[in-house]
Parts: C-alpha cells; sequence; structure tokens
C-alpha cells in the first residue's frame, strides 16, 4: 500500500500529499474568527438606515465647513441603496442578504462629533437590527477619510447591533443633490465589507497605516476604480477569493492547498471566481508556507462588477493571518495581472499561467506551480 502510494505520488501530484483546510493552521484560525461572529456573512442581515444632523456650526472638522446640507431622508437612502442588495446577493452567490430598513434620524450638538451620531444610533436600534449604517447629513472634507465600517464585537446569538455595535459610518458626499440621484455605491459596499470583517488589502507591504488602496481588484482596496475608468459604473469592483471564503461564500470544496514544505509540480484548472457556484471546480488555490501566512492564487475575470479590468487575470496575494479578527488581516498583491504565458517566480516557487480561455461565457486558467531552486533563472 505505500509503496502503491509512493509510486502513484509524483504522477498526480496532489492526490497523496493533498491537505483539508482543516490540516492548514491558517486556515483554521480563518474559520475560528468567522465562527466567532456567528452567522453575520449568511442569510438575511437586517440593517437600519440612519441619517444624523450636523449643527453648521460644528467643531467637528472632518465635516466641511459649508451650509449646505444633504437632503435626503433616510426611507430615500435606503431605496437608493437597492442596488446594494444585488451587489451583496451577486457576489455571495445568493449565500447573503443584506435587508436595509429606515430608522428615526439622530442628531448632534455643536461639540460632538460623527462618532457620537453612530454611538446614538446604534443604542436606539431594535433587537432585531444587526447593523446601523449611519449618513451624516453633511459632507466631509476633501482630504478626509469617506467613512468607516466595523463588525463590532464578536457574537453568536442575538447579536443585536446594540449589543456588537456594528455599524458603518459614511459622510453625506454621496448623497448630496449634485449626482441627481445617482449616488456612487462603492463606499457604503466597501464599508459592509468591513462590517462582514474583511481587512483591506494593498500592493504596499508596509503595516504602518500608510498602505496605499491601490488594488483594483477588490472592494476592499481601491473600491472607485470602476467608476474612474468607466463613469457610469455605481458599484465597487468584487473582493478578493480569501475574502469570500472568510465569509462562507466559498466552500473547502472550491479550495486546492498545496503545501511549500514539500516539492510542489501541480497543475490546477482555475475557474474564474464568479462563475455560478452550480459549476464544480477550484475557484482559488492556497500555497501554505508558514504557519500564519499563506499565497492565493485565482482567476478575476473582467466582466461584471470588474469590467473596469482590460483582461482577465490571474492574481496572486500573500495572506497573513494576525490578530483576533478578520479585518487584522494583511492581504498584499504579489502579481495582480498575470495573462496567458505570465510566470512569476520568486523565493523557490514558480507560478505558470499556462492559458486563460473563455467558452460560452466560462472563463478558466490553466496554471501550474511548482517548486523551483532558490535563485534560479527560468528561461
Ligand atoms: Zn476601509
Amino acid at each position: 500500500m505505500l509503496l502503491a502510494l509512493l509510486f502513484v505520488a509524483p504522477a498526480c501530484g496532489e492526490s497523496s500529499l493533498s491537505l483539508g483546510a482543516a490540516d492548514v493552521a491558517a486556515l483554521l484560525k480563518i474559520h475560528n474568527i468567522a465562527d466567532s461572529y456567528g452567522e453575520m456573512t449568511l442569510g438575511v442581515d437586517p440593517w437600519e438606515v440612519v441619517v444624523c444632523h450636523i449643527p453648521i456650526f460644528t467643531s467637528d472638522e472632518i465635516f466641511e465647513p459649508t451650509l449646505e446640507r444633504m437632503t435626503l431622508s433616510s426611507a430615500e437612502i435606503v431605496k437608493r441603496f437597492t442596488p446594494v442588495v444585488s451587489y451583496f446577493k451577486r457576489h455571495s452567490y445568493g449565500r447573503y442578504q443584506p435587508v436595509f430598513s429606515a430608522g428615526q434620524d439622530v442628531t448632534i450638538s455643536d461639540t460632538e462629533t460623527s462618532d457620537d451620531c453612530v454611538e446614538r444610533a446604534l443604542d436606539q436600534s431594535g433587537p432585531e437590527v444587526r447593523g446601523v449604517i449611519v449618513v451624516a447629513d453633511a459632507e466631509h472634507g476633501a482630504d478626509e477619510f469617506g467613512g468607516w465600517g466595523t463588525p463590532g464585537v464578536g457574537c453568536t446569538v442575538s447579536c443585536s447591533a446594540r449589543k456588537t455595535r456594528r455599524s458603518v459610518y459614511a459622510g453625506g458626499g454621496d448623497f448630496m443633490d449634485y449626482w441627481n440621484g445617482d449616488s456612487p455605491l462603492d463606499l457604503v459596499e466597501h464599508e459592509i465589507g468591513h462590517a462582514l470583517d474583511w481587512p483591506h488589502s494593498t500592493t504596499s507591504a508596509s503595516n504602518s497605516g500608510q498602505e496605499l488602496y491601490d488594488n483594483a481588484l477588490d472592494l476592499m482596496s481601491d473600491s472607485s476604480a470602476p467608476r474612474m475608468l468607466i463613469s457610469t459604473k455605481r458599484h465597487g469592483p468584487g473582493t478578493l477569493a480569501i475574502n469570500l471564503y472568510a465569509a462562507r461564500w466559498f466552500d473547502d470544496e472550491h479550495l486546492q492547498i498545496l503545501d511549500r514544505s514539500r516539492r510542489v509540480n501541480t497543475k490546477v484548472q482555475l475557474l474564474a471566481t464568479d462563475t455560478d457556484l452550480s459549476i464544480m471546480g477550484t475557484r482559488f488555490v492556497v500555497i501554505v508556507d508558514g504557519v500564519n501566512s499563506f499565497l492565493t492564487v485565482e482567476l478575476i475575470a473582467a466582466r461584471g462588477d470588474n469590467a473596469h479590468l482590460k483582461f482577465d487575470a490571474v492574481a496572486i496575494h500573500r495572506i497573513t493571518v494576525a490578530g483576533t479578527s478578520g479585518v487584522d488581516r494583511q492581504q498584499i498583491v504579489i502579481d495582480g495581472d498575470m495573462q496567458d504565458g505570465d510566470e512569476w517566480t520568486k523565493d523557490g516557487l514558480n507560478v505558470d499561467v499556462l492559458s486563460i480561455t473563455s467558452v460560452d461565457g466560462q472563463i478558466e486558467a490553466e496554471i501550474n506551480i511548482r517548486s523551483v531552486e532558490r535563485n534560479s533563472v527560468i528561461g
């Protein structure tokens, strides 16, 4: 039996060497963190939308000093969020559905801050509400951030927002009259992403808060990339396979795991990450090379919410699991645009894109992942 295995192993690569997600410490950690938040990424998720009135003489310097105020009611904002519901239905393959309802407006005094808006909205939210979205009726200054989002504290039963403090906050900029009713939605989608416990991704390895949110492949990075290229676009891009996996929108069967501590030489057939889940196949590869760290390889189709990308592309990211929530995870772009015939080689590993093909709308890539001598030059 042992002999047979030894004989078979080199021929089919993964068969006897394959790992399950349960064998990989970093993936286990991602599962445990997701478990600590219960099922907030699955099924119906009731959000309350609240407008916060900002006094004209506010001392909070985040706001642009102007008399202009957003005029939408929370019910009108809820209506404007209708496409956000479809965005998440699409990207979760129907597994997650935010439901927005209009809540009571809140008001802060001259000396209070935008954070007080959110505290007030959370305090008044009902027991069935699992998150609040607060939109200030004033615009932020041009140099200020647009908003923020948080999954709140871990919770597995009776997870009301009042208890967990799960919330999203945005300045009024995207809802001002000058948009003529056609608000960009990528900011609120990005902040809801944080409330689903997704971290930022970036091309820079700096962990000092100086990261650039410059990854046009990821809602959790350059979320406005689609409309910067195609002005009529309103949604953010899709997000990375690892986020979809952490949210349990991908299952273990959608993942192929390779172990760097052994020699690898494996061909993988990848389906584009936006492929309907009724079609069986690998959506991403995890190459384990540390206790808390691994590489992911996925195929991103240049269509739908990713239509701003020039071509379908294979992307490699380095994921480092840290802290006690998903937002602490570090996600760095290694190569975000590998085309047919492109190779990436580093630290004894070679990833070779053999082909990217599209047949009847099904986009697939064949890639080869193999161990190479360190410092060897690939011709
Ligand atoms: Zn963010």
